[in-house]
């Protein structure tokens, strides 16, 4: 049989990219799966975004995921966009589909999915902390998948209030802006807490979102995005306090999942990424 030393290529662009586990959980599914593909991780800036999407073109990259800062920016460089990604405005996975480089968001699929083990999200009300790309993700998914209401809890006003008119306009869902300038109390009738800040972050992993973790209580569930490490100061408070917790490294596995079902067409074992992701004892 002839061999052939040309191996399919997907990767990241991120800045910074060091911190990013991701790499490995998408080897070892390649790995596992016995796929000939590769996935390399670089560091791109914002500058050579441009040229670093037309790279993965003319080298015919499968395709790639973008991570900070590029889940915005990268969408002038595509041909397309799918359809969650065009109400979301970000992308984070880009799909080579018949010559053209399609822009898909999996970061709020992938979060419902590993929250989805921890709790039925319908009707229940929520705070989301941050109104980033990530979070803009996450909002659209939980309001698709059935949740009442979400208070939207962020320090750019700008981006806070576009993210709950983008719930009301788009969504079943209703939302609400909530200024963040001091430390902010859950409240009670809360069913789920969200952290999609970048806050706790590695090397910023003694930072911790301004609540107060005292109106944290048992019952709800604080789901914390961060993957690196997974284990935040958010989600210690939130474990001594009786919630239930669902980590950024169930996100991460999540969107992974579908991430590479859109690039190679086949569902990969989750557990197999997950036990990866543990290896690196984060
Ligand atoms: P963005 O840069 O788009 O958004 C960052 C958000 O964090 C904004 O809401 C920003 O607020 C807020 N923020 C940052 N620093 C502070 C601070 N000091 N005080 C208050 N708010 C702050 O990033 P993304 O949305 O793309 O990503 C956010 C996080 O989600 C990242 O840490 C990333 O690791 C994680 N993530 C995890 C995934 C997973 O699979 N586990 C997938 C995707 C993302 P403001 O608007 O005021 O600037």
């Amino acid at each position: 049989m002839p061999h052939d030393f040309l191996q399919p290529l997907t990767g990241c662009f991120a800045c910074p990219a060091g911190e990013n586990p991701t790499v490995a959980m998408i080897e070892a599914a390649y790995r596992h799966h016995d796929l000939p593909w590769r996935y390399i991780n670089c560091e791109v800036t914002p500058d050579n975004l441009a040229a670093a999407v037309a790279g993965a073109r003319a080298m015919g990259w499968r395709g790639f995921n973008c991570s900070i800062p590029h889940k915005v920016a990268v969408v002038e460089h595509l041909d397309g966009l799918g359809e969650s990604a065009q109400i979301i405005g970000a992308v984070n996975t880009i799909v080579a589909r018949d010559g053209k480089l399609i822009g898909e968001n999996t970061d709020g699929k992938g979060f419902v999915r590993a929250l989805s083990r921890t709790c039925d999200p319908k009707g229940m009300k929520v705070v989301l902390l941050g109104a980033g790309g990530a979070a803009r993700a996450v909002a659209v998914e939980l309001a698709l998948a059935g949740v009442a209401q979400i208070t939207v809890v962020n320090r750019s006003a700008t981006r806070g209030e576009a993210v709950a008119q983008l719930i009301n306009e788009k969504t079943p869902a209703t939302a609400t802006y909530q200024p963040w300038d001091s430390t902010y109390s859950i409240p009670p009738e809360t069913g789920i807490v969200v952290n999609v800040t970048s806050i706790g972050l590695y090397p910023d992993v003694d930072s911790t979102p301004d609540i107060d973790h005292d109106s944290l209580r048992p019952g709800m569930v604080v789901a914390d995005g961060i993957p690196n490490p997974p284990r935040t100061k958010l989600l210690q408070a939130a474990e001594a306090r009786g919630c239930k917790t669902a980590d950024g490294l169930g996100m991460l596995v999540g969107q992974g999942v579908i991430g590479l079902k859109y690039w190679t067409g086949i569902d990969v074992d989750a557990e197999v990424m997950r036990q990866a992701l543990n290896d690196l004892g984060l």
